[in-house]
């Protein structure tokens, strides 16, 4: 499955994801199983950071893909 980079979101108030290393906005998404956490929820998303390649992991489904042609729905 090859998807584009998408601008991301998270949460109710769809705060805008920056890189924490970069600081880029552009990722790619990947749903993984979270074995050692499953108090948390079974699957997470990880966040692939387009520029640096750092990875954000959320364990729940707070986040929100764009298109980044579109932009943030705000
Ligand atoms: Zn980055």
């Amino acid at each position: 499955m090859s998807r584009s980079s998408s601008l991301v979101t998270v949460g109710p108030e769809r705060a805008p994801l920056h890189c924490l290393v970069c600081r880029g906005q552009l990722f790619r998404d990947r749903q993984i199983k979270l074995d050692t956490m499953e108090w948390l929820a079974r699957y997470g998303t990880a966040l692939i950071c387009d520029r640096c390649s750092f990875v954000h992991t959320f364990a729940g489904g707070a986040v929100e893909l764009w298109d980044p042609d579109k932009g943030y729905p705000f």
